[in-house]
């Protein structure tokens, strides 16, 4: 069984409680009201009989008359105040009477106990067939007694409430019948956001991360939606971040292994070569030189992969002036500048920045190493820009620029925009990668501008404080 049919089934329930008690409970006050007072206004007509009848026969001064005469007045002053309704008994004799059946039979006057303190008693009951009340009391006239008596047929008061208590229970059942469609409604309703919450949550297990709860209630429900939709979004960035980090691990052991692979054939090559003993001396000496390159190469790859595996997020800042990080890098670039015929110009301001000086160092040098490379062998001003202030770091030049397609590519390692030019200066495609990873160990932002033919700049943003 469904929550919704569980709840729906329990609203029922103690809506049909509820109706059954507050509908008897009227049914029965109704009935007690309206009985008592057709009851009541019966013994008011008998007692206002015999009151009459009693005063009247009292104005005759029957004790004077006799016999027939005395009988046909008290006949006559009974029948002044009587209707269909009433009789008028001595003893076991009937009077007056308009009925076909005897009243003493069923209310024995003569019985004088448990007399009420009014005089006048009451039966109700059925007889022959119909519902019957009477009410009774004697009067005594002159050393005699008589029974007056009311006898009213309450037959039509006992089907009206009969037939009032079938609509009453209609009317009850109908209302039951109904608010339980209604509660059953509300709460199938009420169940539908959940059953799409759960729609969702499965796609969600099945892989689809993109899948949201489309719930638009602004209950309980809705912000529990609302809720899960944030959960789903927070895991979808998760996974998205850790497909993401494996596709860039797996690129990145890809290129390591093709990395190796070069100069590693190259140096089994060259030792099978130098294994041979019929070489020239000349050819023994080159292909040792072949040898030492490709183990140097070796060397500078294995440092830039580790030091790019191995940085922490966690990186020790320190304040460094802006000016000993320009110097540093001017120094440690000097050389290889001048080789490419390349001027650093540098520009600092007197402010000091919160990073870690060697990293950092090393995240410009990357930079203006490959400024330097930007420079085709015929370009005239061979200048590389260096601007180290307040939590800006920026290299610019003026070299061939990057495509707008490799843009977006060059800080993956081992990306590289042209192959062989690259090789031909030694890089490895992980100085950029590295440069990235140190600006992020330093919660810092790593931007690039470049246009083909105009020039190239990296600017490094410090997060403010
Ligand atoms: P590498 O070690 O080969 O220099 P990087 O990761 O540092 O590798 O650079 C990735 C690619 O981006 C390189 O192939 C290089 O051609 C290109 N690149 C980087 N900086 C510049 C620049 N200032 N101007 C032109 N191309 C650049």
């Amino acid at each position: 069984m469904k929550l919704w049919q569980k709840a729906a089934a329990a609203c029922a329930g103690v809506l049909a409680l509820v109706v059954a008690v507050c509908s008897a409970g009227m049914l029965l006050y109704a009935r007690h009201t309206i009985l008592n007072s057709s009851r009541a206004q019966i013994r008011a007509k008998q007692r206002d009989l015999a009151v009459s009848f009693s005063e009247m026969t009292n104005y005759y001064r029957l004790d004077t008359d006799t016999g027939p005469v005395r009988a046909s007045l008290v006949n006559y002053c009974f029948s002044r105040f009587a209707d269909e309704s009433s009789v008028l008994m001595q003893g076991s004799e009937t009077v007056s009477s308009a009925l076909t059946i005897d009243p003493s039979k069923w209310l024995d006057l003569s019985e004088a106990q448990d007399m009420p303190a009014d005089g006048q008693r009451t039966f109700e009951g059925p007889i022959d067939g119909r519902d019957i009340f009477m009410a009774a009391s004697l009067v005594h006239i002159r050393g005699e007694e008589y029974a007056v008596y009311t006898v009213a047929d309450v037959t039509d008061v006992h089907r009206d409430l009969t037939v009032m208590g079938g609509i009453f229970l209609a009317v009850s059942l109908a209302g039951i019948a109904a608010g339980a469609g209604a509660v059953t409604l509300l709460m199938r309703r009420g169940a539908r956001p959940l059953a799409a919450l759960s729609v969702a949550a499965k796609r969600i297990a099945g892989g689809e991360y993109e899948v949201r709860a489309d719930v638009g209630t602004k209950d309980e429900i809705g912000a529990l939606a609302a809720d899960f939709n944030t959960m789903a979004a927070a895991v979808q960035t998760r996974v998205d971040e850790l497909t993401e980090t494996a596709q860039r691990q797996r690129l990145f052991i890809g290129g390591v292994n093709h990395e190796f692979k070069t100069p590693l054939t190259a140096i089994l090559l060259h030792t099978r070569l130098l294994q041979q003993v019929n070489l020239t001396e000349a050819e023994r000496a080159q292909s040792l030189s072949h040898i030492e390159r490709q183990c140097t190469w070796l060397e500078r790859l294995t440092q830039k992969l580790l030091k790019t595996i191995s940085l922490r997020q966690d990186v020790e800042k320190t304040p460094v002036p802006a000016r000993e990080l320009a110097d540093r890098v001017l120094s440690s670039t000097r050389q290889i500048l001048s080789d490419r015929n390349v001027t650093l110009l540098t520009d600092w301001d007197e402010s000091e920045l919160l990073v870690d000086a060697d990293l950092m160092q090393s995240l410009l040098v990357n930079l203006v190493d490959n400024a330097s490379k930007a420079y085709d062998p015929g370009d005239a001003d061979r200048t590389v820009r260096l601007t180290v202030r307040e939590n800006v770091l920026e290299v610019r030049d003026m070299g061939r620029g990057i495509p707008p397609e490799a843009l977006e590519r060059i800080f993956e390692p081992f990306y590289m925009v042209d192959k062989s030019r690259s090789k031909k200066h030694g890089g490895s495609g992980l100085g950029l990668a590295l440069a990235k990873q140190i600006a992020d160990a330093h919660g810092a932002r790593l931007d690039v501008t470049s246009t083909p033919g105009e020039g190239t700049a990296f600017r490094v943003e410090l997060p403010a404080g």
